[in-house]
């Protein structure tokens, strides 16, 4: 079934907003005891209250009881715009409910619509952090995610100047994204080994360990030995997302330690060379094509992802990087990467909409060449070359990153303002690396 027919026939007959998404998955930040049901809505926060006599209420909360109701009445919750602007767009354009729906079976997904909303429900798919620790500082993460991040705003101030940050991004060290220090006991922390002690680890299909970097959290390598001590006990399959920014060596002793549990490992990246280390702070591009090679090499994986943030800065050097991961599936099969297209909305200075129209209808262009090339390249899925066609249509289309974003001379002003700054703190240069935006870079009066 196309993904088109599946919204037609197996989403739409249930509702117009319906997406198994707000059932049977959640990413859970434990460093913050928040929780939301996939990227794109903002987090909302956890209950400490809840979770003291119900370790499920991590993911069951109020918030996310309210939105299933809507959902159930065709109405569309606010936090999932990103879906609803996608399918706004039309031109048979499918947003992200239906990939977050299809990987349930047709009766999970009747199940949920039928479950009075007022009910806990058992998650299938989960993605947990436990704690911020990161080697890196990509421009489009924040003091929230990473604690490299932290020490730059400790050690060099704030970022200044920035009118549209509302959510202050780069002002502050976050400290509600880590509410306890190491060694203090984090109830969210103990409500999820609780859970995952007693039934979690039987009904979940599968487990992702977001961080910042997980491989660097001690909580990471706590549950790993679980797996390791308990072999078999668990059917739950293991992700974890990477940024390969480590050693050969550790993640050798993930496989070690995943001995007959399928591991899928999620990586990020969206550009080449210099772009690449450009954007994400703290990447070198060779020790991630080698980790890259060396795991697929292993065998060991069941599956290996590539997500893309398509921020302002990638479009220029994407295609080349969607062609380099073609070619290791050429080489390694379908799914040695696999890869996802995921559209930045925050920062918003930093979202590819706040490139002047040449320069997108420049990049649109580049990628629908791209695409008429690949198009019928036999390990290309078809999701992926939705996800280019739909980016093609998102610069085509769309004006704004999100509904109460600033105009655009605005977010230009900021992007500018912010890159000046970032290029101070981390020795960087961005005329010297993105010459193809240079001039017009050099045109925005700040
Ligand atoms: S943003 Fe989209 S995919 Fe995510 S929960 Fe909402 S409708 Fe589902």
């Amino acid at each position: 079934m196309t993904d088109s027919d599946f919204k037609k026939t197996v989403l739409d007959t249930k509702s117009a907003s319906f997406c198994a998404a707000k059932w049977y998955n959640a990413t859970i930040w434990l460093g913050s005891g928040m929780t939301t049901s996939c990227h794109h809505p903002l987090p909302h926060k956890v209950s400490q209250q809840d979770i003291e006599q119900n370790p499920k209420a991590l993911h069951n909360t109020t918030q996310k009881k309210q939105e299933r109701q809507q959902m159930q009445l065709g109405q569309r919750p606010t936090g999932c715009e990103y879906c609803w602007k996608i399918e706004d767009i039309g031109r048979d354009n499918v947003s992200d409910r239906v990939y977050k729906s299809k990987i349930y079976k047709l009766e999970d997904l009747d199940r949920a619509f039928n479950t009075p909303f007022t009910e806990d429900i058992n998650l299938k798919t989960l993605e947990i952090s436990f704690d911020r620790t990161c080697q890196f500082a990509c421009s489009y993460c924040n003091p929230a995610f990473s604690s490299t991040w932290v020490r730059d705003i400790s050690k060099n101030g704030p970022y200044v100047g920035l009118e549209s940050d509302g959510r202050n991004h780069f002002t502050h060290n976050h400290d509600s994204a880590q509410l306890y220090k190491f060694g203090e006991t984090n109830p969210y922390i103990t409500a999820f080994f609780k859970w995952w002690e007693s039934d979690l680890h039987q009904s979940l299909d599968e487990l992702r360990i977001t961080g910042g970097e997980p491989l660097m959290s001690g909580f990471t390598w706590q549950l790993l030995e679980w797996f390791k001590s308990n072999r078999g006990k668990s059917k739950t399959r293991l992700a974890i997302n990477s940024n390969l920014g480590v050693d050969f060596d550790v993640l050798q002793r993930l496989l070690d330690a995943c001995e007959g549990v399928e591991l899928d490992l999620y990586t990020s990246n969206e550009s080449v060379d210099t772009h690449a280390e450009y954007i994400r702070d703290g990447l070198n591009i060779f020790q991630w094509h080698y980790n890259m090679v060396q795991l697929i090499e292993t065998r060991r994986l069941r599956s290996l992802h590539v997500m893309c943030t398509i921020n302002a800065l990638c479009l220029d050097s994407l295609p080349e990087f969607l062609t380099q991961l073609l070619t290791w599936k050429s080489q390694y099969g379908e799914n040695f990467p696999n890869f996802t297209l995921n559209i930045l909305r925050f920062p918003s200075f930093q979202s590819p909409l706040v490139l002047p129209q040449e320069l997108r209808d420049k990049y649109r262009a580049n990628l629908q060449s791209w695409l008429n090339t690949f198009e019928n390249h036999v390990f290309l899925h078809p999701h992926e070359k939705n996800h280019v066609q739909r980016l093609i249509d998102y610069l085509d289309t769309v004006k704004t990153p999100h509904s109460d974003s600033f105009d655009l001379p605005i977010l230009q002003k900021d992007f500018k303002r912010f890159y000046q700054q970032y290029d101070q703190r981390r020795g960087k240069d961005f005329i010297k690396t993105f010459p193809a935006l240079a001039d017009w870079y050099g045109s925005i009066q700040i």
